[in-house]
């Protein structure tokens, strides 16, 4: 039997860390066992769902590397939803139900109220055929609830064990909408079932979905999947993920220079008896997966930690691997120069700044910059420029060291840290040094 995963994501949105995890997981759990991936766009819901994100999630995939053997679109499947719709209503499996979201609200609130679970009261169960003629005559459209058998409903998740569910404490879910749409509840088994998927791997907030879904799948007589249930990412604090702390899209990472390596190298460790760690490749990523490693705490997402690893990508990162991205003009030796004082790639601008101006120069000791000045070797620079100067700059003001240094990078760069100067100053010419150490804004 064929391994066959699938990430479904729903288009009402862009891809953010929390989503691109699941996918990174079933895409690996894919690969390590040979098996192939869906990639299916969940899109039953026409009001959220929008194409523009739907190709977004296409890009955002193939940018990180994640590619999918198969595709489908829930929203083509319409017609296939609306066979199995009708086969479950013929076999008295669907109800109809009247209630207005309004009315259903009131419920849920009086069961909490008095103590009881929130759960559906089969009310729609007990109206009689001439009821549901006169509500229908009115031109009430009803939405479809799935009636679930009762009993325990069991199941052995890769990364939660043995998971126990009683039915009579779920509401039956409501399958179809007033306005004749398939919810995503059946479209998904439906879905499995006909592309014949064998692992479900997703977030825990699932897991009361898989208890219904595994009823669907066995009165639809299909084989219920393998399921896995991972823990959701916290934040740094241990709240769930909002925008500031790992919520942030893929393309807005991207476009601020976070390396896909970086993302993938964090993502697939978390949560995982593994260390976080920069790996090389997806190559390796997949044969160090093992859905075992997974456990049941919340896994913290650190941005700091995902920067941590994006630095020590870029120190090592070559320059054709960025030169499209960076500013224009921006040569290989700027990049060997700049590389290691990075986070992420967008950085590269604010040394390019430094480079090319302006820059407003901080000229702390003035006089010490026009000694230092008037010492400045003619053109060209070279990468030996910066050690002859500083060693005549010494001689002459007998200072060494953070003060012969610090001043000059204050009057050369107006910042007191960055790339070492001596491959900055060649980059940075004796032009604008020279108007720098004037305290002129070049
Ligand atoms: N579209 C669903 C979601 O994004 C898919 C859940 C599933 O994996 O079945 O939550």
């Amino acid at each position: 039997m064929t391994v066959r995963l699938r990430f479904a994501p729903s288009p009402t949105g862009r891809l953010h860390l929390g989503n691109i995890r699941t996918a990174l997981v079933n895409w690996l759990y894919a690969r390590k066992a040979g098996g192939e991936l869906l990639l299916r766009i969940d899109d039953t819901d026409a009001e959220r769902s929008k194409p523009e994100h739907a190709a977004a999630i296409e890009a955002d995939l193939t940018w990180l590397g994640l590619g999918w053997d198969q595709f489908a679109r829930q929203s083509d499947r319409m017609a296939r939803y609306a066979e199995v719709v009708a086969g479950l209503k013929s076999a008295g499996r669907l109800y109809p139900c009247f209630e207005s979201p309004e009315e259903l609200e009131l419920k849920r609130k009086l069961a909490l109220s008095r103590g009881r679970p929130p759960i559906y009261d089969r009310a729609a169960l007990k109206l009689s055929a001439a009821e549901i003629a006169a509500l229908t005559a009115q031109g009430i459209a009803p939405a479809w609830r799935f009636k679930l058998e009762p009993g325990a409903i069991r199941w052995h998740d890769l990364i939660r064990g043995d998971v126990h569910f009683e039915a009579e404490h779920l509401s039956d879910p409501v399958l179809v909408r007033p306005d004749g749409v398939p919810v995503y509840m059946l479209a998904s088994v439906v879905d499995d079932l006909d592309f014949a998927v064998s692992h479900v791997i997703r977030g825990e907030d699932h897991v009361a979905n898989t208890a219904v879904q595994i009823q669907l799948f066995e009165t639809l007589g299909g084989p219920v999947p393998v399921f896995g249930h991972f823990s959701l990412i916290a934040d740094a604090a241990g709240e769930k993920l909002s925008k500031r702390a790992g919520a942030s899209s893929i393309e807005d990472l991207r476009a601020d220079g976070v390396e896909a390596m970086a993302i993938l190298s964090l993502l697939a460790k978390l949560g995982t008896s593994d260390p976080i760690e920069l790996r090389p490749d997806l190559a390796t990523l997949v044969a160090e997966f093992d859905i075992a490693k997974f456990g049941r705490n919340r896994p913290k997402l650190d941005m700091a930690e995902l920067d941590l690893l994006n630095a020590k990508l870029m120190h090592a990162l070559p320059y054709a691997a960025v030169s499209s991205r960076l500013p224009a003009g921006a040569t290989e030796a700027f990049w060997l120069a700049v590389r290691a004082n990075l986070t992420r790639g967008s950085d590269a601008g604010d040394w390019w700044q430094v480079v090319t101006g302006p820059v407003t120069p901080l000229i702390d000791e003035p006089e010490f910059i026009a000694a230092a000045a008037a010492l400045l070797p003619p053109e060209p620079f070279d990468a030996t420029t910066w050690s002859s100067w500083t060693a005549a700059v010494k001689a002459a003001t007998g200072r060494k060291g953070k003060d012969l240094f610090l001043p000059l990078r204050h009057a050369l760069t107006g910042r007191g840290h960055g790339p070492e100067l001596a491959t900055l100053l060649p980059l940075i010419g004796r032009e604008r040094a020279m108007a720098r150490m004037g305290g002129g804004v070049a």
